[in-house]
């Protein structure tokens, strides 16, 4: 893709500050942190979202995504840990390059990262069950 600005970054010709990079992906400093050490997996072949991406290289991002949470959390000493993965202008994605939010959290750091809990009836819970296992 290229016109993609994260094709770019994740191969090196837009420089980036990288904390980790392996053949399949190169880990960044987000540039507009949640917190301190905010950071984005981004595999180094150009996949839309989750629904693109193969299930090997999948397991691969998430792997990365893990080992990265216990160096970061070991580093900087936060106190918590959001894994965060948008698909679609919906669910809040702006750059159409599966990417994977690492973000550390520190007690008090303002942020919130979540949603306004619903209260679906039983009937609806086993409505919406149903519809997915059917
Ligand atoms: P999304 O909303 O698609 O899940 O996340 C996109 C993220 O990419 C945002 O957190 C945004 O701050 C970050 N971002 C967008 N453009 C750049 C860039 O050029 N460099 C870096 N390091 N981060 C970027
Ligand atoms: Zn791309």
């Amino acid at each position: 893709m290229s016109d993609c600005i994260f094709c770019k970054i994740a191969n090196g010709e837009i420089p980036s500050r990288t904390i980790h990079e392996d053949d399949f992906c190169r880990v960044i400093l987000d540039l507009g942190p949640a917190a301190r050490g905010h950071a984005l997996v981004l595999p180094k072949e150009h996949y839309a979202n989750i629904y693109e991406l193969p299930e090997d290289k999948t397991a691969q991002a998430f792997v990365v995504a893990r080992k990265m949470a216990s160096r970061m959390t070991e580093k900087l000493g936060c106190d918590g840990f959001n894994i965060v993965q948008n698909n679609g202008e919906t669910a809040g994605q702006t750059v159409f390059h599966f990417h994977i939010h690492l973000i550390p959290r520190y007690k008090d750091d303002g942020q919130k990262i979540g949603w306004n809990p619903g209260s679906p009836s039983d009937e609806e819970l086993d409505e919406t069950a149903r519809i997915i296992n059917g």
